[in-house]
């Protein structure tokens, strides 16, 4: 009696299935050069850290409470710290505290690069205050870092380049295309005075860009539980964002003969829906290709469903969404956070609001968001409104001239660590640049513990004295290279 055939196509498959996963790529990790200049004054780049963070540029959406006053002392500033470059780049300001620098390359015909920051900073929870160890706004120097509000969101990006130049310049260095810096003063009030109008300047100047480099991802260690390498992760795209109130009429009145939904029961119902259809999971290509670049350090069984994600989609994205990250990464997120109903408690509320944050993939567009709401949960009475909207960006390729440039520079500062494209959840100033850019990233060279991820916009907010070198040496090391 012979093997019966479903057996031997059983096995066959099985036999397939394995040869792909034993076949995936290890990832490339090139022989580690070093990095241009090995030698950075940490002290006076701290200290230069902690004067910029001691300018208290906190942003506001209400721009009428803004105090512009130290906006201006931290453009005084700049100048008064890199003497080099504001003696041999070209400035411009655009409304009054957004900068472009041009740092005039040898070849006219090489298309520039677009090096991007902000300066403004998330303010201080009030609440929080007295949980910092060192007040936020200090600039203090002590146990190895530089702590306070804006250390890592951005301001040691941001003088990092000019560090980077500042030494540059001093060596007599001239760069082979023209570099330009972008930094913006509104980027957590959504950029529109800042990013918005130098990328508006850029395009009716007819300027385009090989590629543009802002914050986003870093190095971070233990973000995936299965990985025991540190990942470089260069945001490649970003997810929109958008949050819509629900707004339910009720009747009013004395809560003592009620009807038997209330405004806030129906909203209720509304939410409990939004969050029990969420939307479909989808591997998108900045998902799709982190795991591809991830390659055979991944463990067998999770190489074994990449691999053949033909037959193991499913199972992937079921095992993936697990995870709130691994959720977030696969599909646009629904957050209720905010409901308001009656004023009083023995009051029926004559009508209950609700504001629901969604993190858009790359693909789906808010119109997209509006028409889920109303297939899911739409109530002839309810008014949806959109309170702010971005649709995501485009993706960038992975395979361009400047993602290569970046991922060789992070392997010169960062021996070891994987380089991976990525999707960034939050949204930054790069997408702005869209119309002048097709090959926009997201990276911040610094090296972050994911413990110590969660101190961004929060408190004891800080940044180590070993990142601050390598975020200098990352810079000098990639504007030679350019
Ligand atoms: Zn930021």
């Amino acid at each position: 009696m012979g093997i019966p055939i479903i057996i031997i196509v059983l096995l066959g498959l099985v036999a397939i299935l394995c040869f792909r996963a034993a076949m995936v790529k290890k990832p490339q990790l090139p022989a580690s050069t070093h990095p241009v200049h090995p030698d950075i004054d940490v002290t006076r780049v701290a200290d230069h850290l902690s004067r910029v963070v001691q300018k208290q540029t906190i942003s506001n959406t209400d721009l009428s409470r803004v105090n512009w006053t130290p906006y201006q002392e931290f453009v005084d500033l700049l100048v008064e710290s890199y003497p080099n470059v504001h003696r041999h780049l070209e400035r411009e300001t655009v409304n009054e505290y957004s900068l472009i620098y041009r740092w005039k390359g040898q070849a006219p015909d090489l298309k520039p690069v677009l090096l991007i920051a902000h300066s403004d900073v998330v303010p201080v929870e009030k609440s929080t205050a007295d949980q910092w160890e060192h007040p936020p706004f200090s600039g203090v120097i002590a146990d190895g870092f530089v702590w306070g509000r804006g250390t890592m969101d951005m301001k040691l990006h941001l003088i990092s380049i000019l560090e980077a130049i500042e030494a540059l310049l001093a060596d007599g260095f001239t760069p082979q295309r023209d570099i330009y810096l972008a930094f913006g003063h509104d980027e957590e009030t959504r950029g529109e005075l800042g990013a918005s109008s130098m990328a508006r300047l850029f395009a009716e100047r007819g300027m385009t860009f090989d590629f543009v480099l802002d914050e986003g991802g870093c190095v971070t260690h233990g973000g995936f539980a299965f990985l025991n390498k540190p990942m470089a992760m260069v945001g490649i795209a970003e997810k929109g964002i958008t949050s819509i109130r629900l707004t339910v009429e009720g009747t009013g009145g004395h809560a003592s003969m009620p009807p038997r939904h209330t405004a806030v029961g129906v909203l209720a119902k509304v939410i409990a829906d939004l969050e029990k259809q969420q939307f479909e999971t989808r591997i998108c290509a900045p998902v799709r290709e982190q795991f591809e670049r991830l390659g055979s350090e991944l463990p067998f069984y999770l190489r074994l469903l990449t691999a053949n994600l033909w037959l193991f989609g499913p199972l992937f994205k079921r095992l993936m969404a697990r995870s709130n990250v691994g959720n977030a990464m696969l599909r646009t997120t629904t957050a209720a956070t905010m409901i308001e109903g009656s004023m009083a408690h023995n009051v029926l509320p004559p009508r209950a609001s609700a504001i629901v944050n969604f993190r858009l993939l790359p693909g789906e567009t808010i119109a997209d968001v509006l028409a889920h709401i109303k297939k899911i949960a739409g109530l002839p009475t309810m008014v949806i409104e959109p309170l702010m909207a971005d649709d995501p960006s485009l993706v960038s390729p992975s395979d361009s001239d400047g993602f290569s440039r970046v991922e060789n520079t992070i392997h010169r500062i960062f021996p070891g660590v994987l380089v991976t494209p990525y999707l960034v959840m939050g949204g930054t100033d790069a997408r702005r640049y869209e119309p002048v850019c097709r090959n926009i990233y997201r990276f911040s060279p610094m090296l972050i513990e994911q413990s110590d991820l969660d101190r961004i916009h929060n408190v004891n907010e800080r940044i180590s004295l070993e990142n601050i070198e390598r975020s200098v040496q990352f810079f000098q090391t990639l504007i030679v290279d350019l």
